[in-house]
């Protein structure tokens, strides 16, 4: 799902909104203070909780021993 960070111009606060179909972003008004002087950040998907990162210290196909203990 699209969720888009955003941040208020007016206030500061920044909140996460989901945008779904045809909505457009100009819609989006801060949840706090209500202006939609509000400013699109750099989507943060894989912002929270890193599930898989595909061996990041592990050696390839190596059977390491580090991956035992
Ligand atoms: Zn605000």
């Amino acid at each position: 799902m699209p969720i888009f960070e955003f941040q208020c111009n007016s206030c500061g606060h920044r909140f996460e909104e989901l945008i779904v179909g045809g909505a457009d972003d100009s819609d989006v008004r801060c949840p706090k203070c209500r202006q939609p002087n509000v400013e699109k950040l750099l989507s943060v998907f894989a912002g929270s909780g890193s599930t898989k990162t595909s061996a990041v210290s592990g050696s390839g196909c190596a059977p390491g021993p580090s991956r035992f203990s």
